[in-house]
């Protein structure tokens, strides 16, 4: 499609945009009393608007009912998660059973390598992509060295080429080969968080699989974001926050995913707790732990129904939608965004370097050469929410949801006041 840099071109996309009726279901923050144009859904999706409600009934019930709502609420508390399980599963591209909702990102990981991150004398090693985020990194040398282990000579991290901003998919592969029948465990992030790069989830996967290693996802940068098919890549686990694309609220209850193959086993070395133990005789107050025979069997502690309620008012939100409408308005306001990006540069040569690869999500991650702090600020004091990343890079993520065209033409008219006044 030929695209033009005028408010009447962007009006004329959004008017025949199918998704554009979603925008009010969101609630955009003002600044100067203007609503803002939202780049960080990346971050912390916006709030629906029905969401609200779904936290009302929980108080109201709790209100009426008191411990009597675990069984007699509107939505019975004890097994409230469950009722998540479907509607994520098709964002995940997994069985319903495959997939359940508990505490949060780092933490999930972190469970979710007792099971799946078994060293060896042999075989030890793990695999995740240079420059992981942070959290991650804390997590794989907490491990390592829980495992007794030496960080250095245990995790192994694929790196860029030299003067290029993305990871080659043959160079993870190359890697994996090479660390070969040592390799334990894959472990990267499914979309990475800085430059927005859509990792070849399918094809690394099959390579981690085929010498013998668990492989694992972090999704935090991709539900909600990219089309993802979990059980069909024969991916072994997986975990993603909530709060990013998918709405649901600061630091919100997160997902995971686990191969049907491990499901329903007492043998899997796993951290267990009371809300893993098959329902049925949960309340028997048992010594024995009968796993339930899905991926609840990860779950431990009772589930936090106030932090899951926005989740599921998000997944409204996404069933009625669906992942390929999203997808499909993804693409066009991305492409949009940069052709933006583009027109703005040539207009007043402000040297902008999109460093996100093709293979790209909702993200363009952009480096401002011989631009400061100042100019993103100028967009932050203009109703731009952006954030900045060292050493000079700021992203922008127009989520399909609730950003428009219009937004986009705005953003590049306020960005090159910003260039020129910068
Ligand atoms: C956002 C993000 C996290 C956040 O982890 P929490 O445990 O939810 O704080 C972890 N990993 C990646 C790759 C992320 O992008």
């Amino acid at each position: 499609m030929e695209f033009k840099n005028t408010l009447e071109f962007a009006k004329s996309l959004d008017a025949i945009d199918q998704l554009g009726v979603y925008r009010d279901e969101f609630i955009f923050p003002k600044v100067n009393g203007k609503e803002v144009i939202y780049f960080t859904g990346n971050s912390l999706g916006l709030q629906p608007k029905r969401t609200q409600g779904f936290i009302d009934e929980v108080m109201k019930d709790w209100a009426e009912l008191a411990v009597e709502g675990h069984f007699y609420a509107k939505k019975p508390w004890w097994d409230y998660h469950e009722q998540l399980a479907e509607p994520l599963a098709k964002v995940v591209g997994a069985l319903p059973e495959e997939v359940s909702v508990m505490n949060t990102l780092t933490v999930n990981l972190h469970l979710l390598m007792v099971s799946f991150y078994r060293p060896t004398t042999k075989r030890f090693k793990i695999i995740c992509e240079e420059k992981a985020f942070p959290s991650d990194q804390y997590m794989f040398q907490s491990q390592v060295r829980f495992h007794g282990l030496d960080p250095k000579d245990t995790i192994i991290e694929v790196k860029k080429r030299e003067g290029e901003h993305y990871w080659r998919t043959e160079d993870v592969i190359q890697k994996i080969n090479e660390v070969g029948d040592e390799l334990a465990l894959v472990l990267i992030g499914g979309v990475n968080y800085y430059n927005g790069q859509v990792m070849d989830m399918k094809a690394i996967t099959k390579a981690g699989k085929a010498v013998g290693a668990m492989v694992g996802w972090d999704l935090a940068h991709a539900v909600g974001n990219v089309k993802l098919n979990l059980h069909d890549w024969e991916v072994d686990f997986a975990s993603w926050c909530s709060y990013k694309y998918m709405n649901s609220g600061p630091g919100n209850a997160s997902g995971i995913f686990v191969n049907r193959k491990y499901l329903g086993k007492t043998d899997i070395p796993r951290f267990e707790g009371w809300w893993g133990t098959k329902k049925e005789t949960r309340f028997l107050m048992k010594p024995e732990f009968e796993p339930m025979e899905n991926a609840d069997a990860w779950q431990i502690s009772n589930a936090p129904v106030l932090s899951i309620a926005p989740y599921l008012a998000s997944l409204t939100l996404f069933e009625e939608v669906g992942m390929d409408a999203l997808i499909e308005k993804r693409n066009k306001i991305v492409s949009y965004l940069e052709f933006i990006l583009h027109e703005i540069d040539k207009e007043v040569d402000s040297s902008f370097e999109i460093i996100t690869p093709k293979d790209r999500g909702c993200q363009l991650s952009v480096f401002l050469h011989g631009h400061g702090k100042s100019l993103f600020n100028y967009l932050m004091e203009n109703g731009v929410i952006t954030d900045w990343r060292e050493p000079n890079v700021i992203r922008l993520a127009p989520a399909p949801f609730y950003c428009s065209y219009e937004d986009m033409y705005r953003f590049g008219q306020i960005l090159k006041a910003g260039v020129l006044a910068n």
